[in-house]
């Protein structure tokens, strides 16, 4: 039967219809984009999944080559390399821009495969193609992103350089406010040390002697080097050596040994005899001799007032700059200080003392003797008077000339003020007429030390325009108050009467006053004694 019975021709070209439609409907429904084309590159096959990506319709696809579809704006260069392609017969994949039909471009993966007949000769090629769109969307999206996280990493990084580098100012800032909170600290500090050391000038202008001038000169180097240890001392008026005025803190830049502090001589002082400060602050270094071996760092500082060295500061101190500064202006201060205690005690010395002598004079011995007198009244002591004269002095005179008269004068004067005891007055009351004033000293005493001024004088040896000059000899009266004079003038009057026996029993000798009577010198007392009570 006809109807049972197929030709193999018919039933091969009903498998390929088959077989056709099962190809296309499984391209059509692969998921994918996939175009056939010939070896010129025309469309031969378009499924709807392509349509959905070029935006072609099948109809508008079929029988066009690529060029006038989704590839329209590729050059021709790049358009023959997909003929090239496409005739190759090579599979290829790629990635690459296409037009859509509406001007957009789609971003695809095209893999490409080789058709060939069956008898394998090359017809075309199929192309699977893949909308990366999204893909580079989410791949722009995402170099978005990096960019934007960069810029953040950027912007936090700069944050951070910005927090930093304010920190850093911060820091500076505060260094800066310290540096200043210093430097005012400092110029107040400045202030006031110039205030105290404008004060130390005032105090030693108003000091009346020495012993005040050194404590206030002692307060003042303790309140502005405090814990600071030192010495002065001050020249005395031969100027061979400094005498040690005062010290504070450890005592051991004045005298190594004795208790009592030695004098300082200027040679053994580099401050001394370079006329400036002189430090110390290694072992080694130029050590003052006056140091005494010494290790500790110290620094002498000189006194400088009228010209010349008055005095020296020795303190035991490392002294940077700033102290050395602050130390120099300091003894800066004191010695104009210096200065003027020495003009005046000069000046007041002028006042009190006699020339020739250094005696002091009439004026002054006359208020002493008030005030002592007075003294002695109140703490009922004895108070006791030597009235000195010299022997045959007229005849020295005319013999030697007053000049020489005068050099015996002074030199007996000399032995006078070294034999006296540091509370007893010495002064010239006249001519060649000398009294001690003895306070607190009975007659034995007092007759005692006038027989040793006596023999000092007798024995004392002067020289006068390189001529040696005989000794002189002198009378003395001694009197003592209440027992020979309830006033001055009584107690003068004594003891002027005993020279003058001490003259007519011979000069060169000692006597002492006489009471009238024992119940004269009884009564004189119990005035005395009741004189000293009412006052
Ligand atoms: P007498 O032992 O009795 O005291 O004898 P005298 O010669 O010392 O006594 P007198 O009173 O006769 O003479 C005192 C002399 O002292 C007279 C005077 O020239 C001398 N004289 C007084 N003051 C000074 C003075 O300042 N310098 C000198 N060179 N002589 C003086
Ligand atoms: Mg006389
Ligand atoms: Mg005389």
């Amino acid at each position: 039967m006809k109807k049972t019975t197929h030709q193999p021709v018919e039933r091969d070209a009903h498998d390929l219809v088959l077989r056709s439609l099962q190809l296309e409907k499984t391209l059509e429904s692969s998921g994918e984009s996939v175009v056939i084309k010939d070896l010129d590159a025309v469309i031969t096959f378009w499924n709807p999944q392509a349509t959905a990506l070029y935006g072609f319709t099948s109809d508008e696809a079929l029988g066009h080559s690529l060029r006038e579809l989704h590839a329209a704006d590729l050059s021709e260069e790049a358009y023959s390399r997909v003929l090239d392609r496409v005739r190759s017969g090579k599979p290829s994949t790629a990635t690459t821009d296409r037009k859509k039909k509406n001007g957009e471009i789609v971003h695809v993966l095209i893999r490409t495969t080789p058709l060939f007949d069956e008898n394998g000769v090359l017809v075309g090629e199929s192309t699977i193609t893949r909308d990366l769109s999204d893909i580079r969307r989410a791949e722009d999206a995402l170099d978005v992103a990096k960019a934007a996280l960069k810029e953040k990493l950027a912007a936090n990084r700069n944050l951070k350089t910005e927090v930093a580098s304010r920190r850093k100012s911060e820091l500076a800032m505060r260094d800066m406010n310290l540096a200043m909170e210093r430097t005012v600290q400092k110029m107040k500090a400045l202030q006031v040390e110039n205030e105290t050391l404008l004060n130390l000038s005032e105090l030693l202008q108003s000091c009346t002697d020495w012993e005040e001038a050194n404590a206030t000169v002692l307060e003042t180097t303790q309140r502005l080097f405090p814990g600071i240890s030192g010495s002065l001392f001050i020249y005395r008026e031969s100027r061979d050596v400094l005498m040690h005025a005062v010290s504070w803190g450890d005592s051991s830049l004045t005298s190594s040994t004795s208790a009592q502090p030695e004098p300082l001589h200027p040679e053994d002082c580099w401050a001394l005899r370079l006329g400036r400060p002189h430090s110390v602050n290694s072992p080694g270094a130029f050590r003052c001799r006056h140091l005494h071996g010494s290790t500790q760092p110290s620094i002498c500082l000189p006194v400088h007032g009228q010209g010349q060295a008055l005095g020296l500061l020795v303190l035991s101190v490392d002294a940077d700059e700033d102290i050395k500064h602050r130390l120099t202006a300091l003894a800066s201060r004191i010695g104009p200080g210096f200065a003027n205690l020495k003009l005046r005690e000069s000046l007041r010395s002028l006042a009190l003392r006699d020339t020739l002598t250094g005696l002091y004079n009439r004026r002054y011995m006359e208020e002493a003797l008030k005030r002592l007198f007075l003294s002695s009244r109140h703490s009922d002591k004895p108070f006791s008077v030597l009235m000195i004269d010299i022997d045959h002095f007229k005849r020295f005179n005319d013999t030697f000339g007053h000049a020489a008269g005068d050099a015996v004068l002074a030199a007996i004067a000399k032995c006078l003020k070294n034999t006296v005891r540091t509370t007893d007055f010495a002064c010239r009351y006249g001519g060649e007429e000398l009294v001690v004033l003895m306070p607190d000293t009975s007659l034995d005493s007092a007759m005692e030390r006038a027989d040793v001024i006596r023999v000092a004088i007798r024995e004392s040896s002067i020289t006068h325009d390189g001529q040696t000059l005989p000794a002189c000899t002198a009378s003395f009266g001694v009197a003592v108050s209440p027992t020979y004079g309830d006033n001055t003038p009584d107690l003068f009057k004594a003891a002027d009467a005993a020279l003058y026996r001490a003259k007519a029993e011979g000069r060169d000798r000692v006597c002492a006053a006489e009471a009238s009577t024992p119940a004269l010198a009884e009564a004189s007392k119990a005035v005395s004694k009741a004189a000293s009570k009412a006052v």
